[in-house]
């Protein structure tokens, strides 16, 4: 892909990214969204996190806010990301459970109220601490405590479409890792299916040799 190409979609991408924030504002329903979520998720990759959420879009320009005033930016070693990047998964299969057992226990009208209700509240009443963290590290929440991504992430594992990088043309600047606000390796990966990729294409328009394309993927190879 045209690294200009690349660079209009991230301008495009603020400007969708701005547009759901509005509709948000004024009320209007973002279900139909919702539902085609999964399974745009298994077709393209989790495009929802990276275009239209605005609690991601607030993290994106937190960072950049950041970065403008100069404040101290905590990269996360990459030993240490390997880790810690599975915690939102391990949140999403406690909520999972006690959903379960709150179901067993005390009926549906329970298991909705959960996923819904009180922890819903608590996790708006934490949500400004999260952004002002986004100040100083990439996309915390996303990264980190998210179960939605979570949820939508272990879909996008069998993606149809990603992003290819041309290990040929590629000299290794690792310009596209740093870019990432998900903290993909993407310099050392040659098809990008990880879980927490969010379609959000910065890895793209950061590569100055053009080596990085969205495009169909090779069929996942069996162990
Ligand atoms: S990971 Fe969660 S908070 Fe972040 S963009 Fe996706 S749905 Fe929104
Ligand atoms: S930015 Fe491009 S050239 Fe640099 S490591 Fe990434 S894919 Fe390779
Ligand atoms: S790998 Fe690329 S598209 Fe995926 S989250 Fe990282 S920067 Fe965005």
């Amino acid at each position: 892909m045209e690294n200009k190409t690349a660079k209009r979609i991230q301008t495009a991408r603020v400007i969708v990214q701005i547009g759901f924030l509005v509709a948000v504002i004024l009320g209007v329903s973002t279900k139909p969204f919702a539902d085609w979520m999964l399974p745009a998720a298994l077709l393209v990759g989790v495009f929802f996190c990276g275009w239209v959420c605005p609690l991601g879009a607030a993290q994106d320009w937190m960072w950049r806010l950041g970065r403008l005033l100069r404040l101290p930016q905590l990269h996360v070693p990459r030993g240490l990301q390997r880790y810690l990047q599975l915690s939102r998964y391990v949140f999403y299969f406690l909520l999972l459970t006690w959903g379960i057992a709150f179901a067993l226990l005390k009926g549906p009208y329970n298991f909705s109220k959960l996923l819904h209700g009180e922890f819903l509240t608590v996790a708006s009443g934490v949500i400004v601490l999260f952004l002002i963290a986004g100040m100083f590290i990439k996309r915390p929440f996303c990264n980190y405590f998210c179960t939605g991504g979570a949820r939508q992430g272990l879909w996008s594992v069998l993606r149809i479409f990603g992003i290819k990088r041309d290990t040929a043309k590629c000299g290794n600047c690792g310009q596209c890792t740093r870019a990432c606000p998900m903290n993909i390796d993407v310099a050392r990966t040659e098809f990008v299916r990880h879980p927490n990729c969010i379609g959000c294409l910065s890895c793209v328009a950061a590569c100055r040799r053009k080596c990085l394309n969205y495009g169909l993927m090779p069929r996942p190879k069996g162990k």
